[in-house]
């Protein structure tokens, strides 16, 4: 088409040019913005490191830096919302509280337009209120860990309010993609459940992608998850493992972009075979593959307008163990568990009940009309979950499931795990210091809260 026109011809011209031209300027313009704040969270001296029980020193030395990271967004109608990720293996509600209320405090933003999940890697630092139970630490490392979780809540709170003000017009855009590492880890043996190997278990490969470009078509954010426990090393290195090795892998393939990391509903799912810094490097790259390959591709630009909810249940507990039973537990050789059962006592003594029930779980929905129904529960989510809601979500679009996501309360069983018993159905709980294991109730309070949010 000859695009050179005399201004002489132009007034006959003016009606087909603007036909023409129109529906391409339209597509062009941008329809969100989008903001993007990170920070390295790498402790800069010794601190003990979460996520297993076997741990019995602090750590000194880093794989690489860790990194909290922050996507905002504005949708047509102006309404903004925003994204955390970090290289943390719990986020308590005791963290994610005072962030979201400054933070809400700030900018104006609800409770439900602030969305935090944490990447589970098992080479982060303790902070202060999650696994309480879990480490053997002195009194001095015990403040080293109220200091560091001080000075994270700071950063969160920083960088999320630096996205928002970091809002500009982008284009963002959906896809799915897979990798195949994940692989269900509940062994059913003689002596039941074990944490091992369930190659026909239930799993989740998809890959979900949200990619935004800037207005000169120059990837700025790679958000993207996987529903698998970032656990495949146990070393003494601070470390993302391979959601740390994926991110940086993207940001080196899309020079000046962010990428980010959310974990989805991986509570029974390792990636196997692992121990090995190799295979914690080569998941990595199969994910950033996966994520390049979407990004790369065709995707769906978002176009519709956030809808945010964010609401809490209360999850019942089973019926508590006698007073006997922690008279008894209070000399057991695991530390979890004598430390566990001296809060309990303590509590008998001061005529203070042991608590039946949790009362804050969090259930988030971020839905962008037909194109997308975004959850994002709280705890170490088994994939049932994933599984369910996707089936039982409203057919429309995208559905992508995150677990881990503000509040890691403990493992949240579903009611077949709760019934076939091991680790993420019952001695896990040990370690979250809850008294005893979910009532089955949970799964339907969940879901159904979930399905009725989603509406
Ligand atoms: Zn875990």
């Amino acid at each position: 088409m000859n695009l050179t026109l005399k201004h002489g011809r132009m007034a006959g011209c003016g009606l087909l040019l603007l036909l023409i031209f129109t529906p391409l300027a339209h597509s062009a313009e941008a329809i969100y913005k989008a903001g993007i704040a990170k920070k390295v969270i790498t402790p800069s001296g010794p601190l003990w490191m979460a996520g297993y029980g076997s741990r019995n020193k602090p750590c000194v030395d880093k794989q690489h830096d860790l990194w909290i990271k922050a996507l905002a967004l504005e949708d047509s109608t102006g309404h903004r919302f925003v994204i955390l990720t970090s290289d943390l293996c719990g986020i308590p509600r005791n963290l994610s509280e005072p962030v979201c209320r400054d933070v809400m405090k700030a900018t104006g933003l609800k409770r439900a337009d602030i969305l935090m999940n944490c990447s589970h890697t098992h080479c982060g630092p303790v902070v202060a209120g999650n696994l309480t139970d879990m480490y053997p630490m002195n009194a001095e490392q015990l403040e080293d860990v109220r200091k560091y979780t001080e000075t994270l809540t700071a950063g969160m709170t920083e960088i999320l309010i630096a996205a928002l003000k970091d809002l500009k017009p982008a284009n963002v855009s959906i896809g799915e993609g897979t990798t195949r590492f994940a692989v269900n880890r509940r062994e059913v043996t003689p002596a039941g459940v074990i944490n091992g190997k369930n190659p026909t278990g239930p799993v989740d490969h998809s890959v979900p992608v949200l990619k935004v470009t800037d207005m000169d078509g120059k990837v700025t954010a790679l958000l993207f998850g996987y529903a698998c426990h970032n656990t495949t090393m146990s070393y003494y290195k601070w470390s993302g493992d391979y959601a740390g090795f994926a991110q940086i892998e993207l940001e080196k393939a899309y020079p000046g972009s962010t990428a980010m990391f959310w974990i989805g509903c991986g509570g029974d799912a390792n990636p196997l075979p692992r121990s090995m810094i190799e295979l914690c490097e080569k998941y990595g790259k199969e994910l950033a593959l996966a994520v390049k390959d979407v990004a790369n591709g065709k995707m769906a630009p978002l176009i519709k307008p956030i809808t945010s909810s964010y609401s809490e249940v209360t999850l019942p507990l089973d019926k508590l163990p006698a007073r006997e039973y922690w008279e008894a537990e209070v000399s057991s050789k695991s530390i979890a568990n004598a430390k566990r059962a001296e809060r309990m006592l303590a509590k008998l003594r001061a005529g203070v009940p042991i608590p039946t029930e949790y009362p804050h779980y969090p259930i988030q929905i971020w839905k962008f009309g037909d194109q997308l129904t975004w959850v994002a529960l709280g705890g170490e989510v088994v994939i049932d979950y994933n599984l369910r809601l996707k089936k039982e979500l409203p057919a429309n679009g995208m559905k992508w499931i995150a677990g881990y996501s503000n509040d890691v309360i403990a493992y949240i069983p579903s009611a077949r795990v709760l019934k076939e018993g091991g680790y993420e159905a019952d001695s896990s709980q040990v370690y979250y210091g809850l008294p005893t294991k979910w009532a089955p109730a949970i799964e339907d309070i969940i879901v159904n809260k979930t399905l009725e949010l989603a509406k």
